[in-house]
């Protein structure tokens, strides 16, 4: 048997105070299995530990003695369920309360240079932010952000509309003594030789996402780029080039609906050849559902599978290339469901307003930066969870799994995201296990972009 990643040491002394007899019979229902050439490979998302075992240890891993005492095997009786509340109770008692806030979200603008049909954003009105808010926004990170290193996170309408602020807000920050990082979400149309040197040299930008709606004349009909010259869609994937040869990890999403699946394999194909090699570019898919809203409607089992095949085929040509993206396997137990619950994370949009997710507007403020305090019952309306359904029993993602009522991205489950989370643990699981043979296991690799 190899140890490839080490047991997170905390959850090992939190478990201490449940006694395991020694009669120990089957797999905790929270480990993942997959196979590799060298054996089968076992993920704990209980503890974090992964492990590699020869076909013969595993014919008979109730047997090993490591395993019991690592809690990949418990006894028959155990209730995983309540290991993990009383887990989720420990760490909560360490919860954050906006005491110090190290990530911003800010909002540059709620206005585009593109017109797609399917934005979130036609619900919000247009507002540009001023220099002088912009300037307004150094000084509350200086007084909230506790000396720490803090994470700005671009986001809009598309942010670049509205560069001037960003370049205030990094010189002021620079100038305050803070450091910093960022991401965005972009269309990444607006970027050119030298807007790459100023987001890599100024923005300190480390990662990039920008959506592809499929193949050129698809793209270009759906962004509907306002003042635009030539092909849009050629223009991006040239700025994708741009960014990731100056190291901005940039991450394409393809957006998947019930009636794309082929354009988007031609998509495929096409980024396949023309990135082949580029370590910075990755691309994932994801799922939109009828009204072009996730969960919007229940679909019939033949449009899940439908959906589920298309999207394994188009991931399997992305892999081909390894330019599929897959999140890495955290080594900690996930404690928040994203920024809105995490409690040292604000979205400030272009008017001052403070909020806490980066979709919702008006009612959902929980403060301004003009003023000091927040409104900490709509901070804890963020924190509430969905009631737990019936499946969450034997769930093997349980230990991953928070969904917040308020979330409409992801408050529901379905087996098919069951089978997706599934399937990208197991690949990061190979990932993982490539890299340690690689004995590449110092590579730094931890910027990670909010996926939507
Ligand atoms: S939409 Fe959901 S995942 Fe995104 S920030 Fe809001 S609560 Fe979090
Ligand atoms: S909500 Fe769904 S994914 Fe989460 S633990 Fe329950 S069954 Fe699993």
């Amino acid at each position: 048997m190899k140890i490839i990643l080490n047991a997170n040491e905390t959850v090992l002394k939190i478990l201490k105070r449940f006694k395991k007899t020694d009669t120990c019979t089957r797999m905790i229902k929270y480990c993942v299995k997959t196979h590799t050439d060298d054996g089968v490979l076992l993920f704990n998302l209980l503890t974090r530990e992964l492990v590699l075992l020869t076909d013969d240890e595993y014919a008979h891993f109730t047997e090993l003695e490591y395993l019991r005492d690592r809690w990949f095997v418990v006894p028959e009786e155990a209730n995983e369920k309540e290991y993990m509340s009383f887990i989720r109770w420990f760490l909560g008692t360490h919860r954050k309360n906006l005491d110090t806030i190290t990530g911003y979200t800010i909002f540059p603008t709620t206005d585009c240079n593109a017109r797609c049909f399917y934005c979130f954003e036609h619900k919000f009105s247009k507002i540009t932010m001023s220099r002088e808010t912009a300037v307004k926004i150094v000084q509350y990170i200086k007084k909230h952000s506790g000396g720490k290193r803090v994470w700005l996170y671009w986001f809009g309408g598309e942010p670049l509309f509205n560069r001037e602020v960003m370049d205030i807000i990094c010189t002021g920050l620079r100038e305050e003594g803070i450091e910093y990082s960022s991401s965005a979400t972009t269309n990444g149309y607006l970027f050119d030789d030298e807007v790459v040197q100023k987001a890599v040299n100024l923005w300190n930008l480390k990662a990039v996402q920008i959506t592809l709606d499929g193949t050129e004349e698809v793209y270009n009909r759906i962004k509907a780029y306002i003042d635009s010259e030539g092909s849009p869609y050629q223009k991006v994937l040239r700025n994708i080039e741009l960014l990731a040869d100056a190291s901005v990890k940039t991450t394409i999403r393809l957006n998947i609906d019930l009636h794309n699946a082929d354009d988007l394999m031609s998509l495929a194909n096409e980024l396949s050849e023309r990135f082949n090699g580029k370590k910075n570019i990755k691309a994932y898919l994801y799922p939109l559902f009828r009204n072009n809203e996730p969960m919007a409607e229940l679909h019939s089992e033949d449009e899940w599978n439908l959906r589920e095949a298309a999207i394994e085929r188009i991931e399997e040509k992305l892999m081909e290339r390894d330019l599929l993206h897959t999140p890495k396997l955290a080594r900690v137990i996930r404690e928040s469901h994203c920024m809105a619950d995490r409690g040292d994370a604000v979205s400030i949009f272009p008017d001052g307003n403070i909020g806490l997710c980066d979709q919702y507007s008006d009612p959902e403020y929980i403060g301004h930066i003009d003023s000091e305090g927040f409104d900490f019952g709509i901070v804890e309306s963020w924190r509430e969870t969905v009631p737990e359904v019936p499946e969450c029993a034997d769930c093997f993602y349980y230990p991953d799994c928070i969904k917040i009522k308020k979330c409409g991205i992801s408050s529901v489950c379905f087996p098919f995201f069951r089978r997706l989370r599934l399937k990208e643990i197991k690949r990061a699981m190979a990932i993982e296990y490539e890299k340690w043979k690689a004995d590449d296991l110092t590579e730094n690799d931890d910027v990670e972009i909010n996926l939507h």
